[in-house]
């Protein structure tokens, strides 16, 4: 059995008792390795090392806490195929989707390096006379981070890059699921000269670890993405033990189909936006809100493409859609597969299919006759699954695609400048794509969403500020 991966804690690979395997979707006889399963009295250490460290790391000069992470992000991107071959290994996602996530984390190492230098602050005139008033910013302290299991390496960067680049201490839970890519970042942070205890990893279950995270007072915040159950647990723990929180979960995103669109154009970006990656992106349309004009036509090549899509191994090149991540996400899928058959006029696809490795294999599906109050258009699937509702119009469209308690991420495809410009402003999403996929978006811009979808300040890009440091008024008599 190959040696056993270690929580990083104080700067020092973890004592464990507990320990599982991480084991390939695509193929259950390939084990990725074997992880620690980390508990209560190492979330207990890992802040007692991160408290240690905190005032030495948040008075370091911006230029060491740079160099860190744009050296961890240049490691990053040399060796992308070999983390991208382990992240599709553990996750199921295509090799190529792989390796573009690890180019997309070191992006993000490498951005916020730069942040760390561009921190600002406001120097304000007092309203009183001789008095001036400086508004800086400073690091919250331990930040707790959760994430889950569907971007194993994105996630985890755009959240540790922003709490390291402003000062703070890092303690993260992956999903236990994958738990192999935020391995690989706490390696290269050891390898690129972290100081102990500036981060922390501690890998195993939410239950433990991460409630163990929520309850302790010396974590000063936790930013959580995942579903939105354990997100509202999250908020309630959090208003309890009064931390500040981010949230960013679920997603039912719609995609409007108007009659001038695109067909090919449109088609792509459906097939590309729900399927790819399996269908597990939180901003994939499940949506497709096609006007009556376009509609047999967007049906029946929605189809015709959808045919060709290979499903199999995500290391095989020509494979496009890889496994389901676990059985229980299979499952899951397959319920709600049976469900449209009751709900829908008809279901296109999504059978399980058995391949020569054994793992978990779906066809993408498409149910097609719905409407909006159903089930299937109103519960998160989380799968390869989407919906067609026809519409008469861009009005009707619009009510239909902001009738949903989510708000992530909204699409439309039109060639009509008047319908882009007014779903762009009428669109009740936190990002908004015109003639794009849903899913897709740069990592130097505002991430996230609206109502059921996100809760406090976004994430990526410069408002990552926001959540990662708390501002301070100080004001000087020089009369
Ligand atoms: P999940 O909620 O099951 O788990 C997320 C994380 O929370 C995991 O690390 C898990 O171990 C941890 N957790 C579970 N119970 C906990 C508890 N009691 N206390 C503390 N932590 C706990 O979600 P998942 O299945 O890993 O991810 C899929 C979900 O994530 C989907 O709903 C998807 O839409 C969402 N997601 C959202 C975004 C976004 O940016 N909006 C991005 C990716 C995924």
């Amino acid at each position: 059995m190959s040696e056993v991966k270690r929580n990083l804690i104080a700067g020092q690979w973890a004592e464990f008792t507990k320990s599982k395997s991480n084991k390939n979707p695509a193929d259950l006889t390939d084990i990725i390795g074997e992880y620690a399963v980390g508990s209560e009295q190492d979330v207990n250490a890992a802040v007692a090392s991160a408290k240690n460290a905190f005032n030495a790391w948040a008075t370091a000069s911006p230029q060491v806490r740079h160099d860190l992470l744009d050296k961890v992000g240049n490691l990053m991107a040399a060796r992308s195929q070999e983390i991208g071959t382990i992240l599709a290994r553990e996750e199921g996602k295509s090799l190529a989707e792989a390796v573009g996530e690890t180019m997309r984390a070191s992006q993000v190492f490498k951005f916020f390096a730069g942040e760390a230098l561009r921190m600002t602050g406001d120097n304000i005139a007092s309203i009183r006379p001789n008095i001036n008033i400086d508004v800086t910013r400073e690091p919250l302290g331990i930040v707790g981070i959760i994430t889950p299991w569907n971007f194993p390496i994105a996630i985890p960067a755009w959240k540790i890059a922003p709490a390291l680049a402003f000062g703070n201490c890092v303690i993260i839970k992956p999903a236990d699921l994958t738990p192999a890519c935020a391995h690989i970042i706490a390696e290269l942070l050891v390898e690129c000269g972290a100081p102990d205890g500036v981060f922390n990893l501690v890998m195993g279950r939410g239950s433990v670890v991460g409630e163990a995270m929520l309850n302790h007072p010396d974590i000063a915040a936790i930013t959580f993405t995942g579903s939105v159950e354990t997100g509202k647990h999250v908020a309630l723990k959090c208003t309890e033990t009064h931390k500040k929180f981010q949230l960013e979960m679920g997603g039912k995103n719609p995609m409007v189909i108007l009659d001038d669109a695109d067909l090919d154009l449109a088609v792509a970006a459906c097939i590309n936006g729900a399927f790819y990656s399996t269908g597990q992106r939180c901003t994939a349309p499940s949506r497709f809100i096609v006007q009556k004009g376009i509609h047999d036509a967007f049906v029946a090549k929605m189809k015709q493409e959808m045919t060709k899509l290979t499903i199999g191994n995500p290391l095989d090149s020509t494979v496009n859609i890889g496994p389901v991540v676990n059985e229980q996400q299979l499952k899951s899928n397959l319920a709600y597969i049976e469900l449209a058959k009751q709900e829908a006029d008809e279901v296109f696809g999504g059978e399980q299919i058995n391949l020569d490795q054994q793992g978990y294999y779906q066809r993408p599906a498409l149910f097609i006759g719905t409407t909006n109050d159903m089930r299937i258009n109103q519960e998160e699937i989380f799968g390869p699954c989407a919906s067609v509702i026809k519409v008469e119009d861009y009005d009707e469209a619009l009510k239909v695609a902001n009738d949903t308690g989510f708000g992530l991420a909204a699409g439309i495809c039109t060639q009509s400048l008047k319908y882009a410009t007014k779903f762009k402003r009428q669109s009740e999403a936190g990002m908004v794509m015109v003639n794009l996929p849903t899913a897709g978006v740069d990592y130097h811009v505002p991430f996230g969403g609206r109502k059921g979808s996100s809760y406090g300040a976004r994430e990526q890009g410069q408002y990552a500020v926001e959540f990662f440091t708390i501002v301070k008024t100080a004001y000087t008599f020089a009369g």
